[in-house]
């Protein structure tokens, strides 16, 4: 990991009414780097998160993807030009079978509307290749919906996969999954980093972010209040204090 940012956001700013969620948040994402976005219930990971993906338009502030602006662009855009992200809450296609949600990325971005169709021999060789990596293809024909939360998440990232992101975003991935999946996805986490992948996580299992991300970035009230190593954060009186007034 070195020192160029594969993302910076800086200047952000969204309010809801009179509340602003998140009131000038500068941080960047080193190229390589697996980079925690930690803070207390209410800090504004979830807003940051929408703002960064194109899922809310931020008020004021610049986001950088690759040297690129991207913060007036459409979600579909930023996920062509390389932002993969999952949700706290998965939003797989419950009706629709696991390797059919794995393909859907690689169709029109109107395909919900279209109806997927038939899957292609040479879509669905994509979507294995995925399923088997996250270690669920032996649920390609299942309901989405009919599986567990935790496999959910699995097949979630898979999803991602299929377009290839240069920054992958995961919202709470260890979060309300048993401790052999949390293990699972770590290990999946670490070894999609080993193969070039940035990651950048909003996650409240502290040992998991202990353990997996360097560097920590760590917000309250819509700000960085503080950045480093996991060692670093863990003794900033800043950090302590933020949690505490939870
Ligand atoms: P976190 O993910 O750190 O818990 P959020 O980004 O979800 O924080 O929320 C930050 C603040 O913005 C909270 O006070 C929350 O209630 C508020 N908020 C988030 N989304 C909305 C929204 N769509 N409308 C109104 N208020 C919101």
């Amino acid at each position: 990991v070195g020192d160029t940012m594969l993302l910076q956001v800086t200047g952000l700013e969204k309010s809801f009414g009179a509340l602003k969620a998140v009131d000038g948040c500068t941080f960047g994402v080193p190229e390589g780097s697996i980079t925690a976005l930690i803070g207390p219930n209410g800090s504004g990971k979830t807003t940051v998160f929408n703002l960064i993906s194109g899922l809310m338009t931020p008020d004021a502030g610049e986001i950088v993807l690759d040297g690129e602006r991207i913060e007036g662009l459409a979600p579909w855009g930023r996920a062509h030009r390389g932002i993969g992200r999952t949700f706290q809450m998965t939003r797989l296609f419950r009706e629709m079978t696991v390797l059919e949600n794995v393909v859907a990325p690689l169709r029109d971005f109107q395909f919900r509307q279209l109806g997927l169709g038939a899957v292609s021999g040479s879509e669905a060789e994509k979507a294995e290749e995925f399923l088997e990596f996250v270690g669920m293809q032996a649920y390609r024909d299942a309901r989405a919906g009919s599986l567990s939360y935790g496999q959910q998440k699995l097949v979630e990232l898979a999803q991602i996969l299929v377009l290839d992101p240069k920054l992958i975003m995961l919202d709470e991935p260890a979060g309300g999954i048993n401790p052999t999946l949390i293990e699972r996805m770590g290990g999946l986490i670490r070894e999609l980093n080993d193969q070039g992948k940035t990651f950048l996580l909003v996650e409240h299992n502290m040992p998991f972010v202990l353990g997996l991300c360097n560097p920590v970035r760590v917000l309250a009230r819509g700000q960085v209040i503080a950045e480093g190593s996991p060692a670093e954060i863990q003794k900033d009186p800043l950090v302590l204090d933020a949690y505490l007034g939870d």
